[in-house]
């Protein structure tokens, strides 16, 4: 019976151009995202394996995120391949207009409906079509999605910290394992770093040179844990991030609640203190007068009718989006009632604004080597990974036609998991 049906398969195989040994194993994906690092933090620190993973495979000049540059939706956005306005989830707070109430980032984590609304990460369109997939503290991937979760998963803790190099250690020795034992095809691999420090200490502080030094050993360990559980043939290694990181300007600072002839009393609903963004309902007849008194409010600031916000943003046109909305230039923050932000560094920013723009490399059987890549937006990544698993995408708004460069010419006989 099992030799009759080998046989049948190997007939199979041929007749499709593709050798048998291909089919019984497929190359895997390993995605990692090193929150908030900047495109060109490895330009003054020392990263010799940042160096020897360029050198071995593909690194972009640089990667543009989606708008607005905050780390749920730019995740969401790798995991999809859409743009904000098209996934849904704009912005990293779930928020609820009518009653008011706010949810921070990690609550926000576990809300399945703010993920859940109409798109699939490719955990469940992998799994859909066959493979099996894992999730280390990557965003989305507490959610259900249409009852489906990713089959193997850590979350990290409500109080956690984000830093501690052990635990980078500790979750790539359990990747190695998810990959070896539990034969998984696709993990995403997320560390909240260097995005902490360049938030606390500033991008431009020793503290984050110091972080981009940890990032550096931990690719060096990856790499070496990749080599010695016999990975390396068959795994296609990314590594990312979701959006840079600025330094905070404190002179003449954006504040809503000081502008003249402005009331909150006119606001039902506000989402403010987050940034360079802000979202805004003015309670009914009161629209008008909120947005000419806020339009010129400061020179930094840009508030605009949602049908009217700059269509490159890929923004503005989502049932989640409030009537009015603002942004305002690198650098400045937006306070809302009172000052209550005290960052150094920030990001939400203008995804074309350069510290805003971030990192992305790969290295494995499926890229070429050696390969400085000119720079893409952050929607085509998905239809790569997409490509790199054989899976068939879900529409998206990103094309792999943009990153097919940076893979090895197939031979006649297909792409895919060979090893050339
Ligand atoms: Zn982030």
């Amino acid at each position: 019976m099992f030799a009759s049906l080998g046989f049948l398969f190997a007939i199979l195989s041929i007749a499709r151009c593709v050798p048998v040994q291909q089919a019984a194993s497929r190359d895997k994906v390993l995605l990692v995202s090193f929150d908030g690092f900047r495109w060109n933090y490895d330009q003054d620190v020392d990263t010799p394996n940042l160096d020897a993973m360029a050198a071995e495979g593909v690194k972009a000049r640089y990667m543009t995120p989606a708008f607005v540059t905050l780390t749920s939706p730019c995740h969401f956005t790798l995991l999809t391949g859409k743009y904000l306005e098209n996934h849904g989830v704009i912005h990293n707070m779930w928020f609820n207009t009518s009653t008011g109430v706010k949810m921070p980032y990690y609550v926000t984590q576990g809300i399945d409906s703010w993920w859940d609304n109409g798109s699939l990460p490719i955990w469940i369109t992998a799994q859909r079509q066959g493979l099996k997939t894992g999730s280390i503290y990557f965003p989305g991937g507490k959610a259900k999605y249409q009852g489906e979760e990713v089959y193997m998963k850590l979350v990290e803790p409500p109080i956690f910290n984000y830093s501690n190099e052990v635990n980078w250690r500790q979750n790539i020795d359990t990747v190695m394992e998810w990959f070896t034992v539990k034969n998984l095809d696709f993990i995403a691999l997320y560390f909240g770093e260097p995005d902490s420090t360049g938030h606390k200490y500033g991008p431009e502080s020793e503290q984050r040179k110091a972080i981009v030094s940890q990032v550096d050993r931990t690719i060096g360990y990856l790499r070496r844990r990749i080599r010695e559980s016999g990975l390396e043939p068959n795994l296609n290694l990314i590594i990312t991030s979701d959006h840079g990181m600025e330094t905070v300007i404190k002179d003449k600072e954006v504040h809503i609640g000081a502008v003249e002839n402005f009331t909150f009393s006119d606001i039902q609903f506000e989402l403010l203190d987050y940034g360079p963004n802000g979202l805004l309902i003015p309670k009914e007849g009161k629209l008008e007068h909120v947005y000419s008194v806020l339009k010129n409010a400061h020179p930094k600031l840009h508030v605009y009718k949602k049908e009217e916000f700059p269509k490159r943003f890929h923004y503005a046109n989502n049932p989640r989006i409030t009537p009015l909305l603002m942004y305002s230039d690198p650098g400045y923050v937006i306070h809302g009632r009172f000052k209550v932000q005290f960052n150094k560094g920030e990001h939400g920013f203008d995804n074309e604004a350069m510290n805003m723009k971030t990192i992305f490399r790969a290295v494995g059987p499926a890229f070429k080597q050696g390969l400085l890549a000119e720079p893409f937006e952050s929607v085509n990544v998905y239809a790569l990974l997409c490509e790199l698993l054989g899976i068939v995408p879900e529409p998206n708004d990103g094309s792999l036609e943009v990153l097919r460069p940076l893979l090895r010419e197939c031979p006649a006989d297909g792409c895919g998991n060979t090893d050339i």
